[in-house]
């Protein structure tokens, strides 16, 4: 760096640079005549130093951007390597709005790995829900509910549901055409109904074991009109024909396994492989399809408030 580059008018070196003998001849330089012409070359110079500079960080930049990206990729093509390792594992219910940056990640993390053809998205459970409840009685997304969680009033007295009614007919004459006998045990139940079955089997097996196969008054679904006991409503109706065909068909007629086998803790009640329950075509299927009972579509639960 030469002095003579700058000059006083630039910088406060704390002495005048045209005293300074830079070449030693034993006389201060002369500069007042370059004068008029150095600003502009100190400015150049400046300038293109500044341009140096910029071009330095945005390279910089660039290259740190890159680094981050290039490390998270890698952090979440492990992070969905484990799903894809342990293919059995549960599908967490995952609120996305995103499926397809999914997708892609996915695509790109099994070409590296396996090469296998990515699995198609699984539907998330539960879904949105929307809660609202008209005289006591409770709707989830429009559907009637009642478990040990949802009870109904004492005076609500709907009687039958003549669509669940008409449906349910339309699949005995189904079954029937496949030489399957299917009949109604128990439909509708009235309050009064209910409680006078209950108390009997409280009477019988304790309030704990009743509690585990009957609702309690106002919690059992069959005070909704849209439930139906097929056949024989215990234990030995498990494995019959009858019993596979319901549980083959059932969604086709807007019905679902209520109480399936291996849900009894989030149902709150043991398997009922007679126990249908019309919630319409459309939600029947998801529900059957996908083994999961109507407590783990909506996100809710089955317990008595004071158990
Ligand atoms: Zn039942």
């Amino acid at each position: 760096m030469s002095v003579n580059r700058y000059t006083d008018d630039d910088f406060d070196y704390g002495y005048d640079i045209d005293d300074l003998d830079i070449d030693g001849d034993g006389q201060a330089e002369e500069h007042d005549k370059e004068m008029p012409r150095r600003p502009v070359k100190k400015r150049r110079r400046v300038k293109w130093d500044n341009i140096i500079i910029l071009l330095t960080i945005v390279a910089l930049s660039v290259l740190l951007v890159l680094l981050i990206r290039s490390f998270m990729n890698e952090q979440k093509d492990n992070n969905e390597s484990l799903p894809a390792a342990a293919s059995t594992a549960d599908p967490q219910p995952t609120v996305s709005d995103k499926p397809q940056v999914q997708t892609t990640d996915e695509s790109k993390m099994t070409e590296i790995t396996t090469g296998n053809e990515p699995e198609p998205p699984k539907p998330a459970f539960p879904v949105e829900t929307d809660i609202t409840v008209v005289d006591g009685v409770t709707y989830i997304n429009g559907i009637l509910i009642i478990n040990k969680t949802y009870g109904v009033p004492e005076s609500y007295d709907p009687g039958v549901d003549p669509t669940a009614e008409a449906k349910l007919q339309e699949m005995y004459a189904a079954a029937a055409d496949e030489g399957i006998i299917l009949w109604t045990a128990s439909g509708y139940r009235t309050y009064d109904y209910q409680k006078n079955l209950y108390d009997d089997y409280v009477a019988r097996d304790g309030k704990e074991a009743a509690d585990t196969y009957s609702a309690r008054p106002g919690f059992s679904e069959h005070e909704s009109g849209l439930t139906f006991d097929v056949c024989d409503p215990s234990s030995s109706f498990d494995n019959t024909k009858e019993a596979e065909w319901l549980k083959e068909h059932c969604a086709e007629y807007g019905f679902i396994i209520r109480y399936p086998e291996g849900k009894e803790d989030i149902t709150g009640f043991m398997y009922e492989s007679w126990h249908v329950r019309y919630v319409g075509e459309e939600l029947a299927k998801i529900i059957m399809e996908n083994d999961i009972c109507l407590e783990e579509y909506f996100g809710i639960t089955s317990e008595y408030a004071d158990d």
